[in-house]
């Protein structure tokens, strides 16, 4: 099936963009979500997790000890890089395992990554989209959607691939700032993919 990986900056509008393929009928994997589903239910992540970190990841009950985990990762690229290193590839079974149970007839399929590119998951996908916005707008977004204050939004962005990088890796671009249509480069993006993948099928 023809698979297109979606990205971009924390407050871009991926998942906002997402949401309208959605109502397009295409169905869309959302990594970061199933990302956290798996930590407490990929039976290998959850052993890796364990002989790399220590037992006390998990509460006697199986549930995650996102503390402890994080008190470890935060500011260490070291510890960070080996938590990756086993959820990233559990996040990829779970994909396939998600993607054999989509309708045949489905055109394509969407999967929505923060880390696409920096996790390797783009190598996975036929093209890719980045969504981007200026810095203020993704700024202002997610201080309204998270109630947070400025500060915690910049420290996240500042440890993120930039849209520059990221750029120069993506095959196609959704701009979501104030001005442009997110429905019309949504609806003009479908219609190629649909050409694209009819004439896969021929
Ligand atoms: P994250 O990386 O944090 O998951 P994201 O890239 O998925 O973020 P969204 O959650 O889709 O971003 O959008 C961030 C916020 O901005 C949401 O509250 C969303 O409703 C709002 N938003 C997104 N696009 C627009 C738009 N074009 N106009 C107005 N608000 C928007």
């Amino acid at each position: 099936m023809y698979k297109v990986g979606i990205t971009g900056g924390i407050g871009s509008g991926k998942t906002t963009v997402c949401k309208v393929f959605e109502v397009l009928g295409i169905p869309v994997f959302y990594a970061d979500i199933e990302a956290k589903n798996i930590m407490v239910k990929d039976l290998l992540l959850i052993e890796g997790v364990k002989s790399t970190f220590g037992k006390e990841s998990y509460f006697e009950n199986g549930k995650l000890n996102n503390k402890y985990i994080a008190g470890i990762v935060f500011n260490n690229e070291a510890e960070l890089a080996k938590l990756n290193a086993l959820v990233h590839p559990a996040v990829f079974r779970a994909f396939d395992t998600w993607e054999t149970q989509i309708n045949s007839n489905t055109p394509y399929i969407l999967k929505e990554a923060a880390l696409l590119f920096e996790s390797g998951s783009y190598k996975m996908c036929n093209t890719s989209i980045l969504v981007t916005a200026p810095l203020n707008t993704k700024l202002k977004r997610v201080m309204q959607r998270d109630n947070v204050a400025a500060e915690q939004v910049k420290a996240i962005m500042d440890k993120q691939m930039s849209d520059q990088d990221k750029s120069k890796m993506a095959n196609y671009f959704i701009n979501n700032d104030e001005e442009h249509s997110v429905i019309e480069q949504v609806l003009a993006l479908h219609k190629q993919f649909l050409e694209v993948a009819a004439n896969l099928q021929i």
